[in-house]
């Protein structure tokens, strides 16, 4: 049996276990995605039910750790969605860099948790580090503050409850966060585009207002929010006496990469005295190239942003932040807790679980800080850049093909698009492009996204890879021609 000593970090026995155990894991994580493999196994769901339905979690007497890492690269490794793998184009779900795998391998095991600085010295400065030099990549002022999060979910939440707060204690002179909702809140409104992500109504129903307090702004043809739309909008909800507090903008929405006109936006919610938050969750990568950070003008001017890392900075699932123009609308959500941010502090060090929803939470900013560090702002750029550059050329080869049909000019590297061979009618060409996604991911040809179009199921690229090629993008392509001769085939001898 192994000693409790290698079992843990600190002694030679344990350290030489730990590097054994990494390098065991990572060697299992090359092999099962080796080149020559497709992006998935095409392993159905009815398998994996079978497969682990059989497969003992808790045994009573464990194994040697080489046996389990065995097992979980036989089954669980490769039949993992290849994200790497330049035919992988479904998601915002990105291939994560290697300087940042490094930096996941110090967190997991260093352990600190960004609660308390007890916990997390060094971290919380390099936390606090990163989060200023954030703000000044969006230009905020010397004001700004912000906190590193699980992903956009959480930073929109966390946005629109700053927001909520904010505007029940200026409008209604009360503190929600002590004596809850007031009987007004039955009438406050969010407004995000109709193109916006659905968090921003789940938060309205985390926050207790209720999902139909938001209130969708139409898009333009390029799927951004209309700013004539919104005051339309906002017309019609004084009117109704109703109390708009908040605005949503998107920088890149999920479907379609669209940026609002965010300067636009944010000269509404001066007039309007709304709170301004853009989720940026996709499109914030754009603030570091210099050809593509003026489509993000305005979001300087946003009182939060919600940025992801964990999508065009290419960090491994989790990583996001929320960033606060004035850094002093944490007190809308500031408690605290004697065990670790008492409000007479002997330390006199900062405490970052104030500015969060979480209590404990991981050391996500060292990610970024190693890619940053190692990468440099340029290259970083050039990366996305070139992902940029490859979506305009998929979506000339979209327009070019007789057989396809382009759904959006690409903001972002986001290319929506259907196959329709003539003749064939809305309908048909929903329930075609449902089946080709499901057989491509079937066949291990190409993990590729679907979504709905003015309720016609559409094919989707989400192009993050900066190593897939147009080629690899037209070989995609062909597959789903192939795909949709054998699903026709099919449908004839049904039809018999
Ligand atoms: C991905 C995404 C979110 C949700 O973020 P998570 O990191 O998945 O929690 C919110 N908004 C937009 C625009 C997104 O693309």
């Amino acid at each position: 049996m192994t000693s409790v000593d290698e079992l843990f970090l600190g002694t030679d026995a344990g350290n030489d276990a730990y590097r054994e155990a990494v390098s065991q894991a990572s060697e299992a994580v090359v092999e099962a995605f080796a080149e020559n493999a497709t992006p998935y196994s095409g392993v159905a769901p009815g398998r994996l039910d079978d497969r682990f339905a059989e497969s003992e979690c808790l045994p009573d007497e464990g194994q040697p750790l080489a046996e389990t890492i065995e097992e979980v690269g036989d089954d669980v490794l490769s039949d993992s969605v290849g994200v790497s793998d330049s035919r992988c184009v479904a998601h915002l779900h990105c291939p994560p860099l290697v300087p940042a795998l490094a930096a996941e391998t110090a967190i997991a095991a260093t352990n600190q948790s960004l609660d308390s600085w007890d916990q997390s010295p060094a971290a919380t400065h390099v936390e606090r580090r990163m989060v200023d030099r954030l703000c000044e990549l969006f230009d905020y002022g010397s004001g700004g503050d912000g906190v590193f999060t699980s992903g956009g979910t959480q930073s929109n939440f966390e946005g629109l409850l700053l927001a909520r707060n904010w505007f029940a204690r200026e409008r209604f002179g009360r503190r929600v966060e002590e004596t809850g909702l007031p009987h007004e809140a039955k009438a406050m409104r969010i407004l995000c585009s109709e193109a916006a992500h659905f968090t921003a109504k789940q938060a309205a129903a985390h926050l207790g207002l209720g999902e139909n307090a938001v209130v969708t702004v139409p898009t333009d043809d390029g799927y951004r929010m209309d700013s004539e739309a919104l005051d339309a909008t906002l017309a019609d909800l004084r009117q109704r006496d109703e109390e708009p507090f908040a605005l949503v903008g998107t920088a890149g929405t999920t479907d379609f990469g669209s940026i609002d006109p965010l300067d636009a936006l944010a000269d509404r919610a001066n007039e309007h005295d709304l709170w301004f938050h853009v989720d940026a969750a996709y499109g914030g990568a754009l603030a570091l190239s210099e050809t593509h950070r003026e489509k993000l003008t305005g979001i300087e001017r946003a009182d939060s942003l919600a940025v992801d890392f964990h999508k065009l900075f290419y960090q491994p699932i989790s990583c996001g932040a929320l960033l606060v123009r004035d850094g002093e609308r944490f007190d809308l959500i500031e408690r605290s807790a004697a065990y670790l941010n008492p409000e007479e502090d002997d330390l006199a060090a900062p405490n970052l679980v104030s500015k969060s929803v979480q209590t404990t939470r991981r050391f996500d900013a060292l990610k970024p800080y190693v890619t940053f560090r190692t990468l440099g702002r340029e290259r970083l750029a050039t990366l996305v850049e070139s992902t940029l550059e490859l979506a305009d050329d998929v979506a000339a080869l979209l327009a070019d093909a007789p057989d396809f049909e382009l759904v959006n000019d690409p903001t972002l590297n986001a290319v929506v698009f259907r196959y329709r061979p003539a003749g064939v009618g809305d309908e048909r060409v929903g329930r075609l492009n449902a089946a080709l996604r499901e057989a491509l991911l079937r066949n291990g040809d190409a993990v590729v996204g679907r979504t709905e179009v003015e309720g016609t199921t559409s094919l989707k690229f989400t192009l993050l890879n900066p190593k897939t090629t147009v080629e690899d993008v037209a070989d995609v392509l062909d597959a789903v021609r192939n795909r949709a001769r054998t699903i026709e085939v099919a449908d004839q001898q049904l039809r018999r």
